[in-house]
């Protein structure tokens, strides 16, 4: 290999900013969130279309930093297509990644789903942008968790009490 992972990493960035993939809002989204990084600035928007539980569209656009854009341009590759089970497993994955910790299944440094995203695996070296990197995973995960349709997972915080409204 006489890729330097640094050089990688710049040029994947670069790429995802000049032409952010599945960039916009989608007309029919069944799942969306909003996720704000205050430290440094980013808020981004996304909605899924899913069709079962598979992500058949995924889109997000908003203001962010170069790094986050690039990871939620990525991510939004990665996950299209996929069963939101697997879409679970990815950000499990990335997030481990990207905060240092090993893959818990295989201890390896990162998880076998990993693929393209691994050029991500540097971050966790620089605390401040670990968040924008992983904001657009999380924003993923609250928009799986408590999206538009129900959730045939009924065991989903169970106990959870509504924020009166009188
Ligand atoms: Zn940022």
């Amino acid at each position: 290999m006489s890729t330097d992972p640094k050089a990688l990493y710049q040029e994947v960035i670069l790429d995802h900013n000049k032409k952010p993939r599945n960039y916009g809002a989608l007309d029919h989204a069944s799942h969306q969130a909003e996720g704000l990084n205050p430290l440094c600035g980013d808020h981004i928007h996304l909605a899924l279309q899913l069709a079962g539980d598979t992500v058949a569209a995924i889109a997000f656009h908003g203001e962010s930093c170069a790094i986050c854009k690039a990871s939620a341009s990525m991510m939004t590759v990665a996950v299209k297509g996929k069963h939101r089970d697997e879409a679970q497993t990815l950000i499990q994955e990335f997030v481990d990644m990207a905060t240092g910790r090993p893959d818990p299944a295989s201890g390896q440094a990162v998880g076998p789903h990993i693929g393209r995203l691994a050029v991500f695996s540097g971050i966790s070296e620089l605390p401040m942008r670990v968040k924008c990197a992983v904001l657009p995973w999380h924003t993923l995960q609250s928009a799986l968790k408590t999206g538009g349709t129900t959730s045939t997972e009924a065991e989903n915080d169970p106990m959870h009490t509504p924020l009166g409204d009188a």
